[in-house]
């Protein structure tokens, strides 16, 4: 063996234990579609280099034949690695896609022509062993493939350098470092090729070899050193993966691309055969969700899950590439259920009477508003009617508070069962309530009244088995004069109440103005 032999086999050697490191390694670190590309290039490189490293040790022919397949295993595969490491890396492509294996037709090709290439010899024209300077070499003759092979190398790295050079200038000032890097790493092995066609020295020397792992060396620095497999890569995969929001991917014709564990807890359905569906189709009867994924206009909204009772808000990012190319959307889900029903808790107690359960005075006016606007808009009457019960204070003195109360909610609950659900019912104060019918005017809501006027004298309520007869006065407004205000109508019933009080309580009382 000659010192040039040990030195390179000793090179080669360290070059595939630090290959094969690389490849662990990297994989070890995190499964991204970049980690995956450049652990499967690591390990690639160091079949071709061990390849090599056989052949110069090799002493007969077919020692080095067998070597020289051996490369091939790694050959016409590591530059498509490369190209996939830079779509990855300045996410041109963001994950692994079907249309992405063509990029494997040339080199299975390749690897099928070279393996049968003792039948045609259209790859290598003829093999020999030579010795030059006390060293056995392979010497290859080149046939027509091999060339036409290097060609598409050469396209390839021009393809990658391209992508680097635009990513280079569209980047900002702290990354062009790292492009400056990997443009370096892949102009290496491009020199590589070009000394092994161009021969200078008429070595039979695989340069691209030699230069390899210097190649593999920078685009690890660039990786690793720029941060970008171990923490940006990785805590964005995480952020995505252990977010205890529900994250979809979708692509721009919304095909599920991803998804996270959260998102599997919201949509059970979702499972490994979902990705690459259209999300309309996998969540057909989200309609709502898929209502607002729909729109692209909305960018948070609120919708209720099809078969739970939660709310989730939906967020949309959209999803650049260099500038404005929109390649697709992230859509996250906050679970808020909890907000929400607070919300539903908070309102009912802002809007509602405690003890009845109908509406407050506050709560009374915003509702009979709109009523009033729309009426007066389509022309339609309402009426508003005013009840108190009468001598109510006697009840409470002789019977107790606790009796009261149940008049009040005795008489409530049948007012809703006689004036029907559109009506607004409030408790005004104390044994005060109001009224307002929708569509119905004077006479009708005053015979509907004394109705109910002469239901509650037959229907008393009841206390600890006692009944507790009651009565009550009324007055009646409606706004058969145009632009009469809420207020105005209340004082009009007001004044009919009292009508109804003064003339000995019992009774129904229409405003003089209406008569
Ligand atoms: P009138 O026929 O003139 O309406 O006489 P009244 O006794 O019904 O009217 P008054 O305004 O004198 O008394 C109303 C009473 O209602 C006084 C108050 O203590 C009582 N009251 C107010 N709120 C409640 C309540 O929530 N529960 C009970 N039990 N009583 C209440
Ligand atoms: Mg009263
Ligand atoms: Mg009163």
């Amino acid at each position: 063996m000659t010192v040039f032999t040990m030195f390179m086999s000793i090179y080669l050697f360290i070059s595939v234990t630090i290959s094969i490191f690389y490849s662990a390694y990297v994989i070890s670190k995190g499964r991204t579609a970049l980690s995956k590309s450049f652990s499967a290039l690591c390990f690639l490189v160091s079949i071709y280099l061990l390849g090599y490293l056989g052949e110069i040790n090799s002493t007969s022919l077919n020692q080095m034949e067998f070597w020289n397949m051996v490369q091939y295993l790694s050959i016409p595969f590591y530059p498509v690695f490369s190209l996939l490491i830079s779509l990855f890396y300045t996410k041109t492509v963001v994950s692994f896609r079907k249309k992405l294996l063509w990029l494997f037709l040339v080199p299975i090709t390749v690897f099928i022509i070279r393996l049968t290439n003792p039948l045609h010899h259209l790859y290598y024209l003829s093999m020999n062993i030579k010795m030059m300077y006390g060293i056995n070499y392979l010497s290859l003759s080149k046939g027509p493939i091999y060339y036409l092979y290097c060609g598409y190398l050469c396209i390839i790295f021009i393809s990658i350098i391209t992508i680097y050079l635009i990513n280079l200038f569209n980047c900002n000032a702290k990354d062009k470092i790292g492009y400056l890097i990997l443009i370096l790493s892949s102009i290496i092995p491009f020199i590589g090729l070009a000394l092994i066609v161009i021969n200078p020295y008429m070595l039979n020397i695989d340069y691209v070899i030699i230069l390899l792992p210097a190649s593999l060396f920078l685009l690890n620095i660039a990786l690793f050193k720029f941060d970008f497999l171990e923490l940006k890569t990785l805590a964005r995969q995480a952020l995505f993966d252990k977010s205890p929001y529900a994250m979809l991917l979708l692509d721009n014709e919304d095909i599920l691309i991803d998804f996270n564990s959260a998102a599997k807890i919201v949509f059970p359905i979702l499972n490994r055969k979902s990705s690459k569906k259209s999300i309309y189709t996998i969540l057909k009867n989200e309609t709502e969700f898929l209502s607002i994924v729909n729109n692209t206009n909305m960018d948070t909204l609120v919708f209720s899950h099809y078969e739970t009772d939660e709310y989730y808000s939906v967020h949309i990012v959209p999803i650049n590439i260099l500038t404005d190319l929109k390649i697709g959307k992230l859509v996250t889900l906050t679970n808020i259920t909890v907000q929400k029903n607070t919300e539903k808790v908070l309102k009912i107690l802002a809007t509602t009477d405690p003890l009845t359960n109908v509406f407050n005075r506050a709560e009374f006016m915003n509702l009979a508003k709109l009523e009033l606007e729309r009426s007066n808009s389509t022309g339609i009457y309402v009426s508003l009617l005013m009840l108190d019960i009468d001598y109510f204070k006697k009840i409470n003195d002789t019977r107790g508070h606790a009796a009261g109360d149940s008049v009040l909610i005795h008489f409530t609950s049948e007012m809703k069962k006689h004036f029907g659900k559109d009506a607004i019912i409030a408790r005004l104060g104390g044994e005060e309530f109001a009224i307002l019918l929708p569509n119905t005017n004077i006479k009708t809501c005053k015979s509907i009244t004394e109705n109910f006027l002469s239901h509650i004298s037959n229907n008393p309520a009841t206390y600890e088995k006692n009944t507790i007869n009651y009565t009550f006065s009324a007055g009646i407004s409606t706004n058969n004069k145009k632009h009469i205000t809420l207020e105005n109508l209340l004082k009009f019933a007001d004044k009919s109440l009292y009508v109804s009080k003064s003339n000995g309580r019992k009774r129904v009382s229409l405003h003089t103005f209406y008569e």
